[in-house]
């Protein structure tokens, strides 16, 4: 049988990359050591995620990456259905996964049907590679096995 355009797009296409610059890069490469690292404030110690270049409290400059135990629990959440892009296949889940440290960040839930997240479920965030060149944040609700 042949193999149809959209079957080969399915298997071959990757996640899209991010676009990484100077004050991302951290979170690129923490994750790649298998850590969730957020920006902390050296002034006011605020964490604060997306990665910005100034503190929004303080206004100061300095940070430094801080490492995140990576329990959370789902904030919000969508499930996607239309229009679906390879490589993702339609019903994966979008989180905005509040940490127990307090930042909120976004990242599919994996490990768990999608009819079943609800919000507030406690989930544990790990570091998971995508492919050859991309390691992203990847949440499970506790108990389950990645
Ligand atoms: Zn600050």
């Amino acid at each position: 049988m042949t193999e149809t355009i959209s079957e080969k797009k399915q298997r071959t296409a990757v996640r899209p990359r991010p676009a990484i610059n100077f004050d991302n890069k951290f979170y690129f490469d923490a994750l790649n050591q298998g850590e969730l690292a957020i920006q902390k404030c050296l002034e006011c110690s605020q964490l604060r995620h997306p990665p910005t270049p100034m503190c929004p409290s303080c206004h100061c400059l300095d940070w430094r990456p801080g490492v995140m135990s990576g329990r959370g629990e789902v904030f919000s959440f969508v499930v996607m259905h239309h229009p679906i892009v390879p490589p993702f296949e339609a019903g994966y889940v979008v989180a905005v996964i509040e940490l127990e440290e307090g930042p909120r960040v976004v990242m599919n839930i994996e490990g768990i049907k999608a009819e079943q997240v609800v919000v507030g479920m406690p989930v544990l965030v790990s570091a998971e590679r995508m492919d050859e060149d991309l390691v992203l944040p990847v949440a499970r609700p506790i108990g389950a096995r990645s």
